[in-house]
C-alpha cells in the first residue's frame, strides 16, 4: 500500500504512520519527495485493511500496489534505479557494455581477453569462476583460484568484475572479490541463494530463468529487495520456446514491458539468447534499439580454443565492430555509450 501525505504534514506524522505500519507487523518504507512524503507498507492485505489511515487528516492519498512484486514495481518506485558497478552506474542515460569470456580459463587468456575489452570500451568485464554445467564431466571453473584471477585482471585493466555465484555456501567468498554478484538462469528460483545474496552488500545481476515468466523474474528479484539490497540488476538471456534452430530464444518483448514495471535496469545477454556469433551483433543492436540499459557479452581472445561457450564467443575483432556499431544505435535512442 502506498500512503502519500499532504504537502503539510510534519515529519512526527511520517513517524507516527511508520510506527503503526511496524506495530501491526507490516514492513514499514519511507520515501521523503521534494513536495510529499511517501509512505509505504508492506505485508498481509488483511492486515494492511486494517491500518484504516483513509480517515486521518494528514493522508492525502492511499493505494495498494497491485503487482505481487511490490519493492521492485514501479508502482512504489517511479524513477529508474541507477545501480553502481565499481566506478560504473547501470541504468539512468548510459549504455553499459560487459564483456568477457565464459570462464575464467588461465592468466594469459584473461589479460590478452580483458585488454581487447578495454580497448574496444567496454565497462566492465565478465567471466566464470563457477559453471554451472550441463554435464559434469565439462569444465566446471577453477573457483577461489579463478576468482583471484578475474579480480587481478579486472585491477590490472581498471575494469569491474561481475561473476556467478551457484551456491549459498560461496556468497561471501565470491562478495569479497568480485564488484557484482552474477545469479545464472539455472537458479533465478534457488531462493535461499537469493536471499544470501540480498544480504551480501554487493549488487546482484540476476539472469532470467531459461523457462521463467517475467512475473517470476521480477519475484525473484523482490527477493533481493526484500532482504534490503537495491542493487539489482536484471538480465534477459534468452528462453526456451518450440524453435530449435538456435541456442535459446531472445525475448526483446520483454525488454520494454520489464521497464515498464520495474524501475530495476536490464541487460541483454545476446550471446545466451542466440547461442550463435553471427547473431550477437544485430540482437546486441536490436537490444540497445529496444530500450535494454546495457550488453552483458561473451569475448574470448581466441574462440576457437575456448573451454566453454566457443561458438557464441565474439572475437575481439568482432567486439570492436559491435561497439562502434552500438554508439550511434545508443544515441539514436537518447543513451550515451560512455
Ligand atoms: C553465463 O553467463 O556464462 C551463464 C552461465 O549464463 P546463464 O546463467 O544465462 O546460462
Ligand atoms: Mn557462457
Amino acid at each position: 500500500m502506498i500512503i502519500v501525505l499532504r504537502p503539510e504534514a510534519p515529519a512526527e506524522t511520517a513517524q507516527e504512520i511508520l510506527e503503526r505500519i511496524s506495530a501491526k507487523g507490516l514492513k514499514p518504507l519511507h520515501m521523503p519527495g521534494a513536495e510529499r512524503v511517501v509512505l509505504g507498507a508492506l505485508g498481509d492485505e488483511r492486515i494492511l485493511a486494517e491500518l484504516a489511515l483513509d480517515g486521518h487528516p494528514m493522508v492525502e492519498s492511499i493505494k495498494p500496489i497491485l503487482a505481487p512484486y511490490k519493492l521492485v514495481s514501479r508502482e512504489l518506485h517511479p524513477h529508474d534505479t541507477v545501480v553502481p558497478f565499481g566506478r560504473v552506474a547501470i541504468g539512468g542515460r548510459g549504455f553499459c557494455v560487459i564483456a568477457g569470456p565464459c570462464a575464467v580459463e588461465t592468466e594469459s587468456q584473461m589479460r590478452a581477453t580483458a585488454a581487447a575489452a578495454k580497448a574496444a570500451g567496454a565497462h566492465g568485464l565478465r567471466a566464470g569462476a563457477f559453471k554451472p554445467r550441463t554435464s559434469p564431466y565439462a569444465f566446471q571453473g577453477h573457483g577461489v583460484e579463478g576468482l583471484k584471477l578475474l579480480r587481478a585482471t579486472g585491477d590490472e585493466f581498471d575494469l569491474p568484475v561481475v561473476t556467478e555465484v551457484m551456491e549459498t555456501g560461496d556468497v561471501e567468498i565470491v562478495a569479497q572479490y568480485a564488484d557484482a554478484l552474477q545469479i545464472g538462469a539455472r537458479n533465478m528460483q534457488n531462493f535461499s541463494l537469493l536471499r544470501a545474496a540480498g544480504r551480501c552488500g554487493k549488487p546482484v545481476l540476476l539472469k532470467r530463468g531459461m523457462s521463467a515468466k517475467v512475473e517470476e523474474l521480477l519475484l525473484a528479484a523482490e527477493y533481493l529487495l526484500a532482504e534490503g539490497n537495491e542493487q539489482v540488476i536484471l538480465c534477459e538471456r534468452g528462453i526456451r520456446t518450440f524453435e530449435t534452430a538456435m541456442r535459446n530464444t531472445l525475448d526483446l518483448n520483454a525488454i520494454p514491458y520489464i521497464k515498464q514495471k520495474t524501475h530495476l535496469p536490464v541487460l541483454v545477454d545476446p550471446s545466451h539468447g542466440t547461442g550463435v556469433r553471427d547473431l550477437v551483433i544485430p540482437m546486441a543492436l536490436a537490444a540497445a534499439a529496444c530500450g535494454a540499459d546495457g550488453l552483458l557479452v561473451e569475448m574470448h581472445e581466441d574462440p576457437a580454443v575456448a573451454w566453454s561457450d566457443g561458438a557464441q564467443s565474439l572475437y575481439p575483432e568482432g567486439f570492436e565492430a559491435l561497439m562502434a556499431a552500438l554508439a550511434p544505435v545508443a544515441a539514436a535512442v537518447g543513451r550515451q555509450l560512455a
